[in-house]
C-alpha cells in the first residue's frame, strides 16, 4: 500500500526534479532540436570538437569559456544546444549578444524559438496563455530565469545583472564593448563569460581575451607514429599543375608533423572523421584561472574537403603577390580560426639597396643608363617629403634622394643641385591647393592629384578613345590669376603597378644602400585592401609619403611611355 506521504514525496520530486546527470553535449545529443540541422536533434557525433566545449557550461569552476572557431563548423547550433540546457537544467538570469540587434534578433525569434518550442524539456517554460506577452523577439521572462538579447552596443550590454552572458562573434565588436558585456556579470561566484568566435586581428580586445585563457588546441594522433599534433596549414601539402587551379587543389593532403613518418591524411572523409573522433584538446599554456580557450580549425571538419580549403589559399595567395591581403586574411580568420597579424603576413620581399650610395649622384651625376629624371612632392601642412629618381629608357630606373624638406626655396635648391628640369618637377595639390597652383607658376612645375577613379579616356592617333591610368593635363588658374596644369591619376592603378616595381616584377626599380630607415618604413606603410575596383591602398602607418611620391615617378614614367603597357603612346606633358 501506499502511503499518501509517499505520493506527495513522488509528486514533490518530479516538480524539484534534480538537474540531470548528464553532462551538456550527452543530454543536447539527440533531445535538442536544431533548426535546419542535419538532424532535427542535436548531435554530438556530427562535431565532435564542440562536445568539451560544452561541457564546460556544468563546470563549476569555469568562469570564461572562449572558443575559437572556423565559420561553419557548428557553432550556431553548438549555442543553441548551450541555451536548450541552460534553460532546461541550469538556469541563471543569461544575456545574449550578437553582431546586430538586427542578427540578432532574427536568430532568437527563428532559430533559438524552434529550438525552444521543439525541444521537450524546455516547451513547456515558454511563457503562453495570459503571460504570452513576456516572450518576446528578442527576449523571454520565464517562469524561473530571464533571458534577453541584444546587438553589440552601448544601450544593449548596460545595466542588467547576469549569471552568464555569451556573446557571438566579438571579433567584429567596437572596442570596449567586450569589456561592458562582461561587467553584467557583477563578479558573481557562478558567472560564465561565454565567447565564441572566428579569428579576429592581433591585438583587438577579442584576442586580447583569447590570450589570456589556458588555449586547448585540437590535436589528433597520427596512427602510424602516435605523434599527437595539431590540425596545422603548415603542414598541408599540395602539387602544383601550372595552369590549373582545381587539379592542383585535389592533390592536397595534410602530412604528419613528424618528419620520419610517412602517413598522411588524404581526401578521404572517413578517415578524416575517424581522426577526428578520436583526437581531443591539449592545453598549450597556463592562462589566467577558471578561463577556458578552445580553439579547432576547418582542416579537421571532414564535411569540407581538402581541395575546397587549398584552392582557396590559392586564389588568396594570388592576391597576396597582387598586394590584397584581404582573401589570405579572411581565410586564416574564418578557416584557420586564426588571428591575422597584418605585419606578419604580407609576403613582400625585403627592399635592398642596388649596389649604390646616395652620395654617388648628390652633385647632380647623372646615372649611365639615364634618359630623364624626375623630382616628385608631396606637400605636408609645414613641410614637404621628397624624391628624386632617374629613369632609363626601357622602365628601368633608379631612386637618386629621398627626404624631408622645410621650405618652398630649399625645394628649389634641391631641384637644382639634381638638374631636374622645371616641367618634370611635379607636386601633389591635393593640400592647399590654391598655394600649390602659385607656387607652380612661379617655378615653372606641374601639378599632380591621385584619385579614386580606375582610368581616364583619352583620344590615340587614330582618334579613338582609349583609357589610361592617369589623365591629359589640364590647365588651372590660381587665385592671384596666375596658370598652371594639373593631371590626376588611378591611385589604385597607378599603386598596383608600383607594387610589382617595388616587389622585383618589373623592370629594375632601385634605391640606394643607404636610403635609410625613413624611407624603408614609408615605401611598405600601405596595404592593398577589397577587391575589384573597389580595391583602394589603405594606409597603416601614418608616415606614408615614400608610396605617394613614388606613385607620382611612376605616373610621369607612365606619361613618357617608359612603363606601362606597351600599346601607350607617350603623352607630352604639355
Ligand atoms: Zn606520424
Amino acid at each position: 500500500m501506499v502511503s499518501k506521504i509517499d505520493i506527495g514525496l513522488d509528486a514533490f520530486r518530479k516538480a524539484c526534479r534534480p538537474p540531470q546527470r548528464l553532462s551538456p553535449s550527452d543530454y543536447a545529443h539527440d533531445r535538442v532540436a536544431i533548426y535546419e540541422g542535419k538532424s532535427p536533434y542535436y548531435d554530438k557525433h556530427a562535431t565532435p570538437w564542440m562536445n568539451e566545449p560544452l561541457d564546460q557550461l556544468a563546470n563549476p569552476e569555469c568562469t570564461e569559456l572562449i572558443l575559437l572557431a572556423p565559420t561553419g563548423s557548428g557553432k550556431t547550433t553548438m549555442m543553441e544546444a548551450a541555451m536548450a540546457y541552460i534553460v532546461a537544467e541550469d538556469p541563471g538570469p543569461t544575456l545574449i549578444v550578437g553582431q546586430t540587434n538586427a542578427t540578432i534578433s532574427e536568430w532568437f525569434e527563428t532559430r533559438l524559438m524552434h529550438t525552444f518550442r521543439n525541444t521537450p524539456e524546455t516547451k513547456h517554460l515558454i511563457p503562453s496563455g495570459k503571460h504570452r506577452h513576456k516572450a518576446r523577439k528578442d527576449a523571454i521572462i520565464f517562469p524561473h530565469m530571464t533571458l534577453f538579447s541584444t546587438g553589440a552596443n552601448i544601450s544593449g550590454t548596460q545595466a542588467r545583472s547576469m549569471r552568464r552572458v555569451l556573446c557571438d562573434e566579438p571579433w567584429t565588436y567596437t572596442l570596449g564593448i567586450l569589456r561592458q558585456a562582461e561587467a553584467r556579470l557583477h563578479d558573481r561566484h557562478n558567472r560564465q563569460f561565454i565567447l565564441i568566435s572566428q579569428g579576429g586581428t592581433i591585438g583587438d580586445d577579442w584576442h586580447e581575451k583569447w590570450a589570456q585563457t589556458n588555449q586547448r588546441e585540437r590535436h589528433y594522433c597520427c596512427p602510424k607514429c602516435q605523434l599527437e599534433q595539431v590540425y596545422a596549414w603548415a603542414n598541408v601539402r599540395y602539387d602544383e599543375i601550372q595552369g590549373d587551379d582545381v587539379a592542383t587543389s585535389k592533390t592536397a593532403r595534410i602530412v604528419c608533423a613528424n618528419a620520419d613518418c610517412d602517413f598522411v591524411i588524404t581526401e578521404d572523409a572517413e578517415l578524416r572523421r575517424s581522426l577526428s573522433m578520436k583526437a581531443r584538446y591539449i592545453q598549450t599554456t597556463t592562462g589566467v584561472d577558471g578561463s577556458f580557450g578552445y580553439r579547432f580549425c576547418m582542416l579537421e571538419n571532414w564535411h569540407v574537403p581538402l581541395s575546397r580549403l587549398v584552392l582557396e589559399r590559392i586564389k588568396a595567395m594570388r592576391e597576396v603577390s597582387r598586394g590584397n591581403l584581404e582573401l589570405l586574411k579572411s581565410f586564416i580568420q574564418k578557416r584557420l580560426a586564426d588571428f591575422w597579424n597584418d605585419e606578419k603576413e604580407d609576403t613582400r620581399p625585403e627592399l635592398t639597396g642596388g649596389g649604390y650610395s646616395v652620395a654617388d649622384y648628390a652633385n647632380g651625376e647623372k646615372w649611365e643608363d639615364e634618359f630623364c629624371r624626375f623630382m616628385t612632392i608631396d606637400r605636408q601642412q609645414d613641410h614637404f617629403w621628397v624624391g628624386v629618381r632617374a629613369w632609363a629608357i626601357d622602365g628601368a630606373s633608379r631612386l637618386l634622394w629621398f627626404g624631408k624638406v622645410d621650405t618652398w626655396d630649399r625645394l628649389k635648391v634641391i631641384q637644382e643641385q639634381y638638374g631636374v628640369e622645371n616641367r618634370k618637377t611635379q607636386i601633389d595639390c591635393g593640400f592647399q591647393k590654391d598655394e600649390v597652383y602659385k607656387r607652380c607658376a612661379q617655378y615653372g612645375w606641374l601639378a599632380l592629384r591621385g584619385d579614386q577613379r580606375d582610368s581616364y579616356p583619352h583620344k590615340n592617333k587614330a582618334g579613338n578613345t582609349i583609357y589610361k591610368g592617369y589623365s591629359r593635363y589640364q590647365n588651372v588658374t590660381a587665385s592671384d590669376g596666375k596658370k598652371t596644369m594639373v593631371a590626376f591619376f588611378s591611385n589604385l592603378a597607378i599603386k598596383d603597378t608600383l607594387h610589382q616595381l617595388r616587389n622585383g616584377k618589373g623592370v629594375k626599380w632601385e634605391i640606394p644602400d643607404d636610403i635609410g630607415n625613413e624611407y624603408l618604413q614609408q615605401i611598405d606603410a600601405e596595404v592593398r585592401r577589397g577587391e575589384g575596383r573597389s580595391a583602394i591602398w589603405k594606409p597603416r602607418r601614418r608616415d606614408n609619403h615614400a608610396v605617394d611620391i613614388e606613385a607620382e615617378q611612376v605616373t610621369l614614367a607612365s606619361m613618357l611611355g617608359l612603363i606601362g603597357t606597351p600599346d601607350d603612346e607617350p603623352e607630352e606633358s604639355q
